[in-house]
């Protein structure tokens, strides 16, 4: 199969022919139908490598609808996977006007309060840096379309369950979950089941 068969628009054709992406892997020809097909909560179990970045980030780039708030966050593990997925994300957004934000900390929270207060729609960050952004009132998260825990059982091994549970349960309930994860163990699966209603389990 083809990007084209996968229903990519024409502007994310361009840009995958730009980033020399000529045929979709095998997470990517899985998951971005399905979200593009329909808005839906899903863990998606994929290594690293197999580029479940866009497989994730051209579904919601295309359905994104972006008023000037925050519209969808990216949950990673370490400030090198924030910059990647962000940056990827930023190369796939085609014509649309998407604002990409990497956070983490380590990085002057003074400068990425000016960033974010210019208006963001999509943030990427790690757990602990995020939630010092939400306690300053800097960031809010209830008017989400699309939550994303990527890496999930790396994030869960580095201990940051307790403040991905604190962020969570302050966002709005309507968006919709995309966990992708290497592996799958029951920690993964008890946190899914305490905030997705239901969800699609598609694997590599
Ligand atoms: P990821 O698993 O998302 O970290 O992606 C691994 C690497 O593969 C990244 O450098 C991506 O930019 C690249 N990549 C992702 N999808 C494709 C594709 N369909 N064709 C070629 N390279 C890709």
């Amino acid at each position: 199969k083809s990007f084209l068969d996968l229903g990519v628009s024409e502007a994310t054709l361009k840009a995958l022919d730009k980033k020399g992406f000529t045929s979709p892997s095998a997470i990517q020809t899985l998951v971005i139908p399905e979200l593009l097909k329909e808005r839906t909560n899903l863990i998606g179990q994929a290594q690293t490598g197999t580029g479940k970045t866009a497989a994730f980030a051209i579904p919601i780039l295309e359905t994104l609808d972006c008023d000037g708030s925050v519209r969808a966050i990216v949950l990673a593990p370490t400030r090198e996977l924030a910059n990647q997925v962000a940056d990827e994300m930023y190369s796939l957004r085609g014509k649309k006007e998407i604002k990409v934000l990497p956070v983490y900390g380590g990085q002057s929270i003074d400068q990425q309060i000016k960033k974010i207060k210019k208006g963001i729609d999509v943030i990427v960050g790690t757990p602990g840096r995020i939630l010092d952004l939400m306690n300053r009132k800097v960031i809010k998260l209830n008017n989400l379309e699309y939550f994303v825990l990527d890496e999930a059982d790396e994030m869960l091994n580095m201990g940051f369950i307790e403040d991905i549970e604190l962020i969570l349960e302050r966002t709005n309930e309507d968006k919709k979950m995309l966990f992708f994860s290497a592996t799958i163990p029951d920690s993964i699966m008890k946190i899914a089941k305490k905030f997705m209603k239901d969800y699609k389990l598609l694997k590599v």
